[in-house]
C-alpha cells in the first residue's frame, strides 16, 4: 500500500462513527466483564415494595451484605415480577424504573433507580445459555423485584443491571438447570441475584402484623424450617421438588414466581461453598423475608 493511501485509510477509520462506536463498545466490554475472583450469589426476599423507601431491619440487612461482598462489575437479577413465555434478558442501555404495583403512596412512585443496563452482559448471557433461545428485550426495564432491593445494595446506581425473565411455561428443574448455565458469569464480576420470597401467600397476609416482623402461621413456620434445612444442607433436589412436601408448602408457594428465583441462585452453589441465611424472619403470618448468601 502506498503511504498516502495508508494515511487516507487511517483517516477514514478515525472518522467513521460506526467503527469508533465499536471500539468504545469493546472498551466497555473489557471493563464490564473483566475476569475477577468468583463472585458470591444472592437470593433476596424483597417483601413489600415499601421496603424501597422504608427504614427497617431487612433494608439494613441488604446494606450490610453489600458491604461484605466485593463490588460487582454488573448485576444479573432474576425477579419474581417478570414472567414471560420464553426466557428474555433486558438489553437496553438505560433500563426504565418500572412501578409495577398499585395502591402505594406517591413517594414510592417517585423513586427512580437510574442504574445503566449492559447490552454486553445481555449478549454474553444469551450466548452462554444452550438449553433455550434467550431473547434480547428492549421494552422491560427494572421492576420493583429488582430495584427495590438493589437500591439498598448500591444506592448510587453505579453498577449496570440486567434482568432475566422467568419462563412461566417451564418446570422447576428447567429453571434450576438454566441457573447452572450462568456459572461462568461469576468469574466475570457478575453478581447474580434471585429476588422473590420463599414463603409468599398474599391472600392470607395478616395485615395488622405487617409492621411487626416475627409472626408466622404454623404452616409458614414449618415450610420455612424445611426450606432453610434444604438450603443449608445442599439438598437441591428437595428444593426443586417443592410440590412434593405437602400442605405447608402448598400454602407457602400458592404460585411459583416468588419461589423460582431461589432455584437460579441455589443452582450456582458449589458443593463446598459457604451458604448463609440472613433476614431470616417470618412476616405478617404468610411471608418470609429469608435471604441467602452463597460464597
Ligand atoms: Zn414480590
Amino acid at each position: 500500500m502506498h503511504r498516502k493511501t495508508f494515511l487516507q485509510s487511517l483517516a477514514t477509520i478515525a472518522i467513521t462513527p460506526s467503527i469508533v462506536m465499536k471500539l468504545q463498545d469493546l472498551g466497555q466490554l473489557t471493563h464490564t466483564l473483566a475476569p475477577t475472583p468468583t463472585m458470591p450469589v444472592l437470593f433476596l426476599g424483597h417483601g413489600s415494595p415499601m421496603n424501597a423507601i422504608e427504614e427497617n431491619e431487612f433494608v439494613e440487612g441488604f446494606r450490610k451484605i453489600a458491604n461484605e461482598i466485593p463490588k460487582p462489575n454488573a448485576i444479573l437479577c432474576v425477579s419474581a415480577h417478570w414472567e414471560t413465555r420464553g426466557t428474555h434478558v433486558t438489553a437496553m442501555e438505560k433500563p426504565a424504573t418500572i412501578h409495577d404495583f398499585g395502591g402505594f403512596p406517591k413517594e414510592l412512585f417517585d423513586v427512580q433507580y437510574p442504574a445503566p443496563g449492559s447490552p454486553e452482559l445481555a449478549q454474553t448471557t444469551r450466548t452462554l445459555i444452550t438449553q433455550t433461545d434467550v431473547g434480547l428485550d428492549h421494552s422491560w426495564g427494572l421492576d420493583h423485584g429488582a430495584w427495590s432491593v438493589i437500591k439498598h445494595l448500591y444506592p448510587n446506581a453505579d453498577v449496570p443491571v440486567i434482568q432475566m425473565s422467568l419462563d412461566y411455561t417451564r418446570t422447576p428443574r428447567f429453571h434450576y438447570e438454566l441457573g447452572q448455565e450462568l456459572k461462568s458469569l461469576r468469574e466475570k464480576g457478575v453478581l447474580i441475584i434471585g429476588s422473590g420470597n420463599l414463603v409468599h401467600n398474599l391472600r392470607m397476609v395478616a395485615w395488622d402484623k405487617l409492621n411487626a416482623p416475627g409472626y408466622g402461621f404454623d404452616w409458614a413456620l414449618e415450610a420455612r424450617e424445611k426450606m432453610n434445612h434444604f438450603i443449608l444442607s445442599g439438598d437441591h433436589d428437595a428444593l426443586i421438588n417443592y410440590k412434593s412436601h405437602g400442605r405447608a408448602f402448598e400454602l407457602a408457594i400458592p404460585t411459583p414466581e416468588h419461589y423460582l428465583p431461589l432455584l437460579y441462585s441455589m443452582a450456582l452453589a458449589g458443593k463446598k461453598e459457604n451458604v448463609r441465611l440472613f433476614n431470616d424472619k417470618p412476616l405478617a403470618g404468610s411471608l418470609t423475608m429469608t435471604s441467602v448468601l452463597i460464597g
